[in-house]
């Protein structure tokens, strides 16, 4: 597998200005993917817990092409995984060998996919977030189509802005693609990602919304929105059918933190 260089940069360079403190974490990685490169090429994808969440698959935020308000308010930043060296060093491992595989034989990425699938079965995961952290990217798409045909039993929960990315990817039953927006995700990538979204017909794809305030409520195509919350701390903004209870406040009928999804399974149920 040929090693190629990372680069920490925007995907997007036309999207609106990003905030400071996502301009400084993509500082902070360039500085340890310059120490990963070093390092031998992973032959492995690492799994990464999640208390809410459970196991998911971690890239950099570095392959992120977000809005001004995903750029604001993105929870990684805030999270230990954002902060403590070693999860970046894990998204940096995998995505670098995600992109190693861009353009690998078929034989490469099935090889790491068999490998990844093993890791699955061993932690029993019955369902995988893939995404827990950054976005997808062409490596990491053939990696995600490999183990749909390798898993079909495990449903692969994959998050996504990137309209490019969406259309390289199996329209697998068991594919749960979850397509993130905001009040601030511009008309036209928008209107991708709702053309990216029709060429499925046996996965499951779902529109989540990050809603930042109060008078800035869901579109009505919207399945599942994240109410704005920082830590432990949730906004009351009054009922909503579409809301993740875990981003409700807990006396108003939330759900708690901590195995959240397990539980809950809406954003990764099947088609219907
Ligand atoms: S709606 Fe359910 S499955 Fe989706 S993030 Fe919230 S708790 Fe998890």
């Amino acid at each position: 597998m040929a090693k190629r260089a990372l680069p920490v940069v925007q995907s997007n360079p036309t999207a609106p200005a990003t905030h400071d403190a996502f301009r400084a974490h993509l500082a902070r990685l360039a500085d340890l993917r310059a120490e990963i490169e070093l390092e031998p090429l992973p032959t492995a994808v690492r799994l990464s817990g999640n208390s809410k969440t459970g196991w998911s698959i971690n890239a950099p935020l570095s392959e992120c092409e977000p809005t001004a308000e995903c750029s604001r308010v993105c929870y990684v930043l805030n999270s230990p995984m954002g902060r403590f060296p070693d999860s970046l060093r894990v998204m940096l491992r995998n995505q670098r060998l995600f992109d190693s595989l861009e353009h690998a034989d078929q034989s490469a990425v099935d090889a790491v996919a068999y490998g990844l699938a093993h890791d699955c079965r061993r932690a029993r995961v019955d369902f995988l977030r893939w995404n827990g952290s950054g976005d997808l990217s062409p490596g990491a798409v053939r990696v995600v189509n490999a183990l749909l045909r390798i898993m079909p039993d495990m449903p692969i929960w994959c998050i996504s802005r990137k309209p490019s990315v969406i259309e390289q990817l199996s329209d697998a039953p068991s594919l749960r693609l979850q397509i993130s927006i905001d009040r601030t995700t511009a008309p036209s990538r928008r209107d991708a990602l709702q053309r990216a979204a029709k060429r499925f017909d046996r996965a499951a794809v779902k529109f989540a919304y990050t809603r930042t305030s109060e008078d800035a409520p869901a579109p009505d195509f919207i399945a599942v929105t994240f109410n704005y919350h920082k830590g432990s701390k949730r906004s009351s903004w009054g009922p909503d059918a579409t809301a993740c209870a875990a981003t409700v406040p807990v006396s108003e009928g939330g759900a708690a933190h901590d195995n959240a999804c397990a539980s809950c399974r809406r954003c990764f149920a099947p088609r219907v």
